[in-house]
């Protein structure tokens, strides 16, 4: 029973590549019957918003996703307190004074001597008195934490073995000078007392598991299984992280899109299996092991999901739609789904069908036309109709063929291009079929 978490932090919407994140957590903890946490990392109180973190669940309730706890990081700043007491004493966690510019010309002086910009640890060798005069200037610190300069290791579930060398990294700042905690020391924190199981997230967080793995031991806590996916490149091969616009899982909710396209998407892409149209949660659960994923950036294209969306339009019950749609019945949906990018565009066959429209015919196909509109069958009309009324047409006009058939779509839909004309004849009806053939 696998136990995970998934953190955004509540400062804008998210997009398909969040969504991926959330959606691989959410089928892993549905594989093993574990438990699926929606923390907001929102310890950043200025460019955190309540509204974006009622966007985020929205989005997630949307994708299907029911968390099974929620909690903010903001009501957890005595948890983080304690822990930061606890790496103070224990020496993990040491004082500096350096401002922004110094640390800017340190590194500066580093990199001119192609050194790497690592932090040298000069405020370890404060002593007391030194630290006491610079409080007296004025100068708050910030604090950071001792990294042990030796190897971490670990399984990743996607990525294999990891090795990261500790004394390749700056000490990490865990507590501003302002005293606000960055995102690092709260996730573990969080991950130790929620019972983490694992952490499934982003490939940007490699590094970072380094550092959380050697604070995770400092606090005594249980080390998580790691897996870090690898992130989404556009069509144009570019990053996700910085656009938003149509990536937005909003927009894509707002443009009609249906949610399991876009969740199939965001589970199969980067995936050894094939990017298909699932109806529900259940093939993909059944199918989902983090072995799958490849490490290789994985390529989203907005064309390759609205494609996907038709597709699994296509192939609906009208059970799954019924609601959502509020008009039509069974037949009504079976005859128009196969024509479908979008939900919404079943309106227009709908319109068709029941509504008025212009029939179009062509001066030359007049008497053909209305010739043809004596010959209807009488009701009860089925999938039938369509063939019995059009060989009787056949045969007394000599028509065939495209030069048969389109002048009747054209006069009984107005289109020259639609559903099977078996299937709505008999939703037209007799008496509509009728008036528009005459
Ligand atoms: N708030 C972090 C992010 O959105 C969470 C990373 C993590 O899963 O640990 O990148």
């Amino acid at each position: 029973m696998a136990i995970l978490r998934f953190a955004p932090s509540p400062t804008g919407r998210i997009h398909i590549g969040n969504a991926r994140t959330a959606i691989l957590n959410w089928l892993m903890a549905q594989k093993t019957g574990g438990q699926f946490i929606l923390r907001y990392d929102d310890t950043d109180v200025a460019r955190s918003k309540t509204e974006h973190a009622e966007a985020i669940a929205a989005d997630l309730d949307w994708l299907g996703i029911k968390p099974a706890r929620v909690e903010y990081q903001s009501k957890r700043f005595d948890k983080y307190h304690a822990a930061a007491e606890k790496l103070r004493a224990s020496g993990h966690l040491y004082a500096c004074y350096e401002s922004a510019d110094e640390l800017d010309r340190r590194r500066k002086r580093q990199l001119a001597r192609h050194q790497p910009p690592i932090y040298d640890r000069a405020a370890l060798r404060l002593t007391a008195g030194d630290r006491a005069m610079l409080e007296a200037e004025g100068r708050k610190p910030h604090w950071r934490f001792k990294l042990d300069h030796a190897t971490v290791e670990w399984t990743d579930l996607i990525r294999g073995s990891q090795h990261i060398d500790t004394a390749t990294l700056s000490d990490p700042v865990l507590i501003r000078e302002d005293g606000s905690y960055l995102y690092t020391l709260p996730s573990v924190v969080d991950d130790i007392e929620f019972g983490i199981t694992h952490v499934i997230r982003g490939e940007d967080h490699v590094v970072n598991a380094a550092v959380q793995i050697e604070i995770t031991r400092a606090l005594g806590g249980t080390i998580p299984a790691y897996a870090h996916h690898s992130l989404l490149i556009g069509s144009d091969g570019a990053g996700l992280s910085k656009r938003l616009g149509s990536l937005s899982i909003g927009a894509m909710r707002e443009n009609g899109l249906e949610a399991m396209a876009v969740v199939s998407i965001a589970a199969l892409l980067g995936t050894s299996d094939s990017i298909h149209p699932c109806a529900d949660y259940t093939e993909l659960v059944e199918g989902f092991d983090l072995a799958k994923l490849s490490r290789a950036p994985a390529r989203f294209d907005e064309a390759e999901l609205n494609h996907l969306n038709a597709k699994l339009l296509h192939m609906l019950p009208w059970n799954a739609v019924r609601n959502r749609l509020g008009y039509g019945r069974e037949a009504f949906w079976l005859a128009v789904r196969g024509n479908l990018e979008k939900l919404s565009d079943a309106r227009a066959w709908h319109e068709i069908i029941t509504g008025k429209i212009t029939p179009v015919i062509a001066a030359e196909d007049r008497s053909f036309v209305s010739d043809a509109a004596t010959s209807l069958p009488a009701e009860p009309w089925d999938s039938t109709t369509w063939k019995t009324w059009t060989d009787a047409v056949k045969l007394a006009s000599g028509r065939k063929g495209k030069q048969l058939f389109m002048p009747l779509r054209l006069a009984l839909t107005g289109l020259d291009h639609g559903p099977e004309l078996a299937a709505l004849l008999p939703l037209i009806g007799r008496q509509k079929a009728m008036d528009r053939l005459a």
